[in-house]
């Protein structure tokens, strides 16, 4: 596990202010609410993508998200707005993977555009990792969830979905090239290795992948917004940080040998 440094203001510092954690973390209730983007807005801009045979080699990350809207690998895909495909510059060197999209990426059509999302633009601001060199995307395209209500509420995808969606992973890998493949969670290291371990095992090292690219793995975003103790939110705070430092001095060594 990596070691966590007591970093210093303003790239280390707690987040404070509009925008900040803790409004993250009460990002359902109405303090955070003017932060957030109205689904309805989300909907409209929602466009639903042409579909294109899955089979053919896509030649662009654009094609491969045609193809995409009409994956029927696994089952999540029925009850799914759209799917939500990888989004960032082809030519990043970094390669963000997350879980699944949530509510508000189901309904956008783009990944880390909700509360996860947020965070993590904030976070990987202060661990000074330029946003325009990281591709982000997910290890399962289409959201599963558990209707309640008139809420969605957010389901785990199980191994058997992190599976069938890794041919898509897998192709936004063969297209991106990446140096470095980040993956935020379990989900994501399932999606990115092939098999499960588990988030502490692994987590802060730069590793050796086969194909060349080199692999860290750290917890998602969604995992601190779901604690309650403002301690540990602070202690998670601050091991996040650490860990996307890895990233920032991963990309300033790639471009020192590029
Ligand atoms: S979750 Fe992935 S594998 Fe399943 S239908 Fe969606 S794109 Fe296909």
């Amino acid at each position: 596990m990596a070691s966590v440094s007591r970093l210093s203001r303003p790239n280390g510092a707690f987040p404070h202010g509009r925008g900040a954690y803790i409004d993250l973390l009460g990002i359902a209730g109405a303090r955070s609410m003017e932060a957030q983007v109205k689904k309805s807005e989300l909907v409209l801009r929602a466009k639903p993508a042409p579909v294109v045979d899955p089979l053919t080699e896509a030649e662009s990350l654009t094609a491969l998200a045609a193809q995409e809207a009409g994956c029927t690998r696994c089952a999540l895909y029925k009850n799914a707005t759209q799917v939500v495909p990888g989004e960032g510059p082809p030519k990043a060197r970094v390669l963000l993977i997350g879980e699944q999209p949530g509510d508000m990426e189901d309904l956008s059509g783009r990944p880390f555009v909700g509360p996860s999302g947020k965070l993590l633009d904030i976070a990987l601001e202060r661990a000074g990792v330029p946003r325009d060199k990281c591709f982000v995307t997910n290890a399962v395209k289409h959201f599963k969830f558990e209707p309640r209500g008139k809420r969605r509420l957010h389901r785990k995808p199980d191994a058997g979905e992190i599976d069938a969606c890794r041919w898509w992973l897998d192709r936004e890998r063969a297209l991106l090239r990446p140096g470095l493949i980040v993956a935020l969670g379990a989900t994501a290291i399932r999606g990115a290795l092939g098999r499960s371990e588990a988030v502490s095992r692994l987590r802060g090292e730069i590793l050796d992948l086969d194909d060349g690219a080199q692999f860290l793995a750290t917890v998602h975003p969604s995992s601190l917004l779901r604690l309650k103790d403002e301690s540990d939110k602070r202690q998670a705070w601050r091991g996040f940080l650490a860990d996307l430092r890895k990233i920032a001095s991963w990309i300033e060594k790639d471009a020192r040998a590029s």
